[in-house]
């Protein structure tokens, strides 16, 4: 795979030309390269020459990684410790190399940017960090004559009231979710790339983003691991160290729950909105998230769930899909929602008989502090006194129920599957 990058006028186009090299191309039948160039639109006063080569080569990694067979060359020299880095973390080739190009050291007086969504997730975590951070937003570009359900509104809006209220923010547009096909980031870190190409523009040590004990650390999945060891962070981790601007996963010990706790008392928690569908302040109440969304505030609020709002919870088709699965995704949010509900819905008892396998949950609204590490040294204190205005941390004891979460023998238990096949009837009714 080759890249070249021209930029006009505040536009940087990538260029990508695959070779016809083994592996470069298609990373599965599923997630197929179906552009060779992406934009991105700068703001003013940027200038590419400013980037250091081992962002631009983080920039364009993230870009196509999956789609990248053997070997990488790019129109510009990387550091030698980046490119032997990246051989050693994924049996791929990056060049050319320049042996006079030192590893990115950030300026001084340097800020935190945040990869930011406008998410509960994202939005909490711009909660937990110092006031001077930077959020950067990635604004899809949709190209011309695609119809698309996604709608923008509701994270646009949340960055013009943030910029109202003197935080620094950028709407980075760029049509980079296009280069694969279904649309979407290649890497799930790739919605970093804006804040990635601005930091030295800005003065970035490090990038957060609104990654939730969840995706650290499986939970909610069939079983924990630690995030530590996990691939993702191993590679990633390292890359975005190498290159001066370390993770900062300043909500990895959280979980949804927590998230959505920590937003609902936050100063900008009514800017909060996960769902990608609805308008401003008006999710479409139609889909997955919202599902989740709309259960899980009322349970942490303490309010009652009126049977009606439930019906019609259950009738979103989304919704059914998710839950009519043996496994459902985020199952321990799930388990926390129907545990903390005390009504007599036919079709929540059932969700309960089906997920509520006697876990400890209080847990889930509380931190995971061993997290922490996550957290770049300078912000650790900082951050851990804004978590503990809005959660406790969790005791040695809830810690290893975390630890020890493994789902693998309930999920093949026969009373399981036949609760599981008795809600996923009701939910065909
Ligand atoms: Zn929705």
């Amino acid at each position: 795979m080759k890249c070249k990058s021209n930029f006009k006028n505040g536009a940087w186009t990538f260029n990508f030309k695959a070779e016809p090299e083994l592996g470069d191309g298609d990373f599965s039948n599923k997630v197929r390269f179906s552009r060779e160039s992406f934009v991105i639109e700068m703001p003013k006063g940027f200038n590419p020459d400013d980037v250091h080569p081992d962002l631009y080569g983080l920039a364009v990694l993230l870009s196509v990684y999956p789609f990248v067979g053997k070997r990488i060359e790019l129109d510009k020299a990387v550091s030698p410790v980046f490119a032997n880095a990246f051989k050693k973390l994924s049996n791929k080739s990056i060049s050319p190399i320049d042996e006079g190009i030192e590893v990115r050291k950030p300026p001084s007086h340097s800020v935190p940017g945040l990869a930011f969504s406008g998410g509960v997730d994202s939005t909490a975590a711009l909660t937990l960090l110092p006031a001077s951070t930077v959020a950067i937003f990635l604004e899809r570009i949709i190209p011309e004559g695609v119809k698309t359900i996604y709608r923008k509104d509701a994270a646009k809006f949340s960055v013009e009231e943030l910029r109202k209220a003197g935080r620094a923010v950028h709407s980075i547009r760029t049509d980079l979710e296009y280069l694969r096909d279904p649309v979407g980031f290649p890497v799930d870190v790739s919605n970093s790339v804006p804040a990635i190409l601005l930091a030295d523009h800005i003065g970035l040590d490090s990038i957060a983003f609104g990654t939730i004990l969840e995706s650290a650390y499986r939970v909610g999945h069939e079983k924990y691991v630690d995030y530590a060891v996990r691939s993702h962070y191993i590679r990633w981790g390292t890359l975005f160290e190498i290159s001066g601007v370390p993770f900062n996963l300043v909500t990895s010990g959280i979980s949804e729950v927590g998230t959505s706790k920590i937003v609902l008392e936050s100063e900008f928690g009514y800017l909060a909105q996960s769902c990608m569908r609805g308008g401003v302040r008006n999710p479409c109440f139609n889909c997955w998230k919202c599902f989740r969304k709309l259960l899980l505030d009322r349970v942490l609020s303490g309010e009652p769930i009126p049977d009606d709002l439930l019906d019609k919870a259950f009738s979103i088709k989304e919704a059914k899909k998710f839950l009519s699965k043996d496994f459902i995704k985020h199952q321990n949010v799930i388990e926390f929602i129907s545990s903390m509900y005390s009504g007599n819905h036919k079709g929540m008892r059932l969700l309960a008989d089906k997920v509520c396998n006697n876990h400890n949950i209080s847990m889930y609204k509380k931190w995971y502090s061993k997290s922490v590490k996550f957290i770049p040294a300078q912000y650790r204190e900082h951050v851990t006194q804004k978590i503990s205005r809005y959660l406790d941390i969790m005791s040695p004891k809830e810690e290893k129920a975390i630890e020890d979460y493994n789902l693998e023998e309930i999920l093949s238990s026969d009373s399981y599957k036949t609760a599981s096949d008795k809600f996923a009837n009701y939910l065909l009714q």
